[in-house]
Protein backbone atom coordinates (compact mmCIF):
# COMPACT_ATOMS: atom_id res chain seq x y z
CA UNK A 1 0.00 0.00 0.00
CA UNK A 2 0.72 3.36 -1.50
CA UNK A 3 0.60 7.07 0.25
CA UNK A 4 -0.51 9.60 -2.16
CA UNK A 5 1.21 13.14 -0.94
CA UNK A 6 1.56 16.75 -1.75
CA UNK A 7 4.99 18.52 -0.73
CA UNK A 8 4.73 22.37 -0.51
CA UNK A 9 7.57 24.29 0.73
CA UNK A 10 6.94 26.68 4.25
CA UNK A 11 8.66 29.82 2.32
CA UNK A 12 8.09 29.46 -1.25
CA UNK A 13 5.62 28.42 -4.40
CA UNK A 14 7.15 25.33 -4.63
CA UNK A 15 4.32 22.13 -4.26
CA UNK A 16 4.49 18.83 -5.52
CA UNK A 17 2.32 16.11 -5.82
CA UNK A 18 3.96 12.36 -5.36
CA UNK A 19 3.23 8.95 -4.61
CA UNK A 20 5.55 7.12 -2.50
CA UNK A 21 5.67 3.13 -1.00
CA UNK A 22 4.56 -0.05 -2.44
CA UNK A 23 1.94 -1.37 -4.38
CA UNK A 24 0.57 -4.82 -5.11
CA UNK A 25 2.44 -4.78 -8.21
CA UNK A 26 5.84 -4.39 -6.77
CA UNK A 27 5.50 -7.69 -5.01
CA UNK A 28 7.30 -10.05 -7.52
CA UNK A 29 9.43 -9.89 -10.91
CA UNK A 30 6.36 -10.99 -12.79
CA UNK A 31 3.73 -8.84 -12.46
CA UNK A 32 6.73 -5.75 -11.95
CA UNK A 33 7.45 -6.64 -15.64
CA UNK A 34 4.02 -5.81 -16.89
CA UNK A 35 4.28 -2.34 -16.00
CA UNK A 36 7.87 -1.55 -15.59
CA UNK A 37 9.27 0.57 -18.62
CA UNK A 38 12.92 1.30 -19.00
CA UNK A 39 14.66 -1.41 -21.46
CA UNK A 40 17.75 -1.92 -19.31
CA UNK A 41 15.68 -3.02 -16.20
CA UNK A 42 13.21 -5.08 -18.46
CA UNK A 43 16.35 -7.20 -19.68
CA UNK A 44 17.45 -7.28 -15.96
CA UNK A 45 14.12 -8.53 -14.44
CA UNK A 46 14.08 -10.91 -17.05
CA UNK A 47 17.43 -12.57 -16.51
CA UNK A 48 16.30 -12.55 -12.58
CA UNK A 49 13.70 -14.20 -13.21
CA UNK A 50 15.54 -17.36 -14.98
CA UNK A 51 17.46 -17.57 -10.83
CA UNK A 52 15.59 -19.92 -8.32
CA UNK A 53 16.88 -17.32 -5.19
CA UNK A 54 15.71 -13.77 -7.12
CA UNK A 55 14.82 -11.21 -4.46
CA UNK A 56 13.37 -8.24 -5.29
CA UNK A 57 13.21 -4.36 -3.68
CA UNK A 58 10.72 -2.22 -5.40
CA UNK A 59 9.18 0.95 -4.43
CA UNK A 60 7.51 4.12 -6.07
CA UNK A 61 10.38 6.68 -3.66
CA UNK A 62 11.50 10.23 -3.98
CA UNK A 63 14.86 10.48 -4.95
CA UNK A 64 16.84 13.69 -3.80
CA UNK A 65 19.49 15.12 -5.47
CA UNK A 66 22.80 15.10 -3.50
CA UNK A 67 24.18 17.72 -6.25
CA UNK A 68 21.45 20.36 -6.69
CA UNK A 69 18.41 19.11 -3.90
CA UNK A 70 15.60 18.25 -7.39
CA UNK A 71 13.20 15.68 -6.06
CA UNK A 72 12.56 13.01 -8.23
CA UNK A 73 9.37 10.67 -7.91
CA UNK A 74 10.29 7.85 -9.47
CA UNK A 75 10.83 3.57 -9.08
CA UNK A 76 13.37 2.41 -7.33
CA UNK A 77 14.39 -1.13 -8.46
CA UNK A 78 16.83 -3.70 -6.30
CA UNK A 79 17.33 -7.59 -7.40
CA UNK A 80 19.50 -9.75 -6.22
CA UNK A 81 20.06 -13.37 -6.15
CA UNK A 82 23.30 -15.50 -4.65
CA UNK A 83 25.20 -14.74 -7.65
CA UNK A 84 24.67 -11.21 -8.46
CA UNK A 85 22.12 -7.90 -7.83
CA UNK A 86 21.20 -4.98 -9.85
CA UNK A 87 19.78 -1.77 -8.70
CA UNK A 88 18.04 0.88 -10.92
CA UNK A 89 19.56 4.38 -10.95
CA UNK A 90 18.49 7.88 -12.63
CA UNK A 91 20.01 11.16 -13.76
CA UNK A 92 18.42 14.21 -11.92
CA UNK A 93 16.83 15.93 -14.95
CA UNK A 94 17.87 19.11 -13.64
CA UNK A 95 21.99 18.73 -13.39
CA UNK A 96 22.48 15.85 -14.58
CA UNK A 97 24.36 13.85 -11.74
CA UNK A 98 23.54 10.66 -11.55
CA UNK A 99 21.33 9.73 -8.37
CA UNK A 100 22.88 6.81 -6.42
CA UNK A 101 20.98 7.28 -2.66
CA UNK A 102 18.28 5.05 -2.34
CA UNK A 103 14.67 7.30 -2.59
CA UNK A 104 12.90 7.86 0.28
CA UNK A 105 9.42 6.34 0.47
CA UNK A 106 7.85 7.32 4.23
CA UNK A 107 6.82 10.00 5.28
CA UNK A 108 8.70 10.81 8.02
CA UNK A 109 11.44 10.64 5.80
CA UNK A 110 10.22 12.76 3.00
CA UNK A 111 9.33 15.85 6.41
CA UNK A 112 12.67 16.17 6.59
CA UNK A 113 14.05 17.03 3.27
CA UNK A 114 14.53 20.73 1.77
CA UNK A 115 12.97 22.79 -0.73
CA UNK A 116 14.29 22.23 -4.12
CA UNK A 117 13.95 25.22 -5.51
CA UNK A 118 14.71 28.13 -2.34
CA UNK A 119 17.57 28.44 0.18
CA UNK A 120 16.43 27.34 3.49
CA UNK A 121 12.78 26.47 2.62
CA UNK A 122 11.51 23.33 4.39
CA UNK A 123 8.95 20.90 3.37
CA UNK A 124 5.66 19.83 4.22
CA UNK A 125 4.13 16.83 3.86
CA UNK A 126 0.69 16.15 3.25
CA UNK A 127 -0.91 12.48 2.90
CA UNK A 128 -4.39 12.83 1.00
CA UNK A 129 -5.42 9.25 0.07
CA UNK A 130 -3.90 5.22 -0.18
CA UNK A 131 -3.48 3.52 -3.12
CA UNK A 132 -2.27 0.27 -4.01
ZN1 LIG B 1 10.99 26.71 -1.21
ZN1 LIG C 1 20.62 17.60 -9.54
Amino acid sequence: MGVAATLSCTNCEYSQHVFVGIGFRCLDLRSILEWYKPEEGREQIKAFMREEDAHVVCYKGVYACEHCGYLLNEVYLHIESHTQSYTNHYDCPRCHTMMLEQPFQREVEIDCLNCPECEGGKLDVSCYMDWD
